[in-house]
């Protein structure tokens, strides 16, 4: 089963593709996860990135799609795959049909307030990209993750202003896809506003499990 995540930020498409990957089996890949840690290994593509995802701006369309093109082709996504993050424009999500087929996609609905509370009060682990909230779900040890022992940082496009510009791109450039995949009757829409798992019971129920 090959499944696309759509939401705004801070709509926990991380968190409830954590727990759905281990549930069905599938790789989890998000776009995001993977430039943040090139950015952490100061690779050419961190380097290349990394002003873009600070400003809360999209990494250009090309760049992107190749990294999925290629992290598609390995061993582990042919059991089947979530996609969170990508594709983030209709360019994306046209030039992914040449390579890979999708076979539904979730879209997880959240008003605006909860986002910037959500997101205000995020962290996030460097090594395993665990996502914390600093009141309701705080590390048992500061700044280290309950999972894997990494760093437990706050992002920089978690900033208000970054947060801002994200919502701001986000409507403007990947809430299209909505409209875009429930035209081909490929969407189901999610409540994300409640707890992870009321979000993941009604998720399985969408994909009929
Ligand atoms: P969130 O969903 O919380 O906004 P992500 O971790 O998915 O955050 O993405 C962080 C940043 O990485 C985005 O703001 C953007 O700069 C970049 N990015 C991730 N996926 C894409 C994509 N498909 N196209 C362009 N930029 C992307
Ligand atoms: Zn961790």
């Amino acid at each position: 089963m090959n499944l696309i995540f759509l939401g705004s930020p801070g709509a926990g498409k991380g968190s409830l593709a954590e727990k759905a990957v281990k549930e069905l089996n599938l790789a989890h890949i998000s776009t995001g996860s993977i430039f943040r840690s090139a950015i952490a290994e100061g690779s050419p593509l961190g380097q290349k990135v990394q002003a873009i995802i600070s400003a809360g701006k999209l990494v250009d369309d090309e760049t992107t799609i190749d990294l999925v093109r290629e992290r598609l082709s390995q061993e582990d996504a042919k059991k089947g795959y979530i996609l969170d993050g990508f594709p983030r424009t209709i360019f994306q999500a046209e030039n992914m049909k040449a390579f890979s087929r999708v076979d539904k996609v979730i879209d997880l609905e959240i008003p605006d307030s909860l986002v910037l509370e959500r997101l205000a009060n995020r962290m996030v682990c460097r090594k395993c990209g665990h996502n914390f909230h600093m009141i309701r779900n705080k590390p048992k040890q500061d700044g280290i993750c309950d999972l894997c022992g990494g760093e437990v940082f706050h992002r920089e496009d978690d900033e208000e202003t970054a947060i801002k510009q994200r919502l701001e791109v986000y409507r403007a450039r990947t809430a299209p896809l909505i409209e875009y995949y429930r035209k081909k009757g490929m969407l189901a829409v999610v409540d994300a506003s409640p707890t992870i798992d009321k979000v993941m019971e009604n998720f399985m129920a969408v994909i009929g499990r």
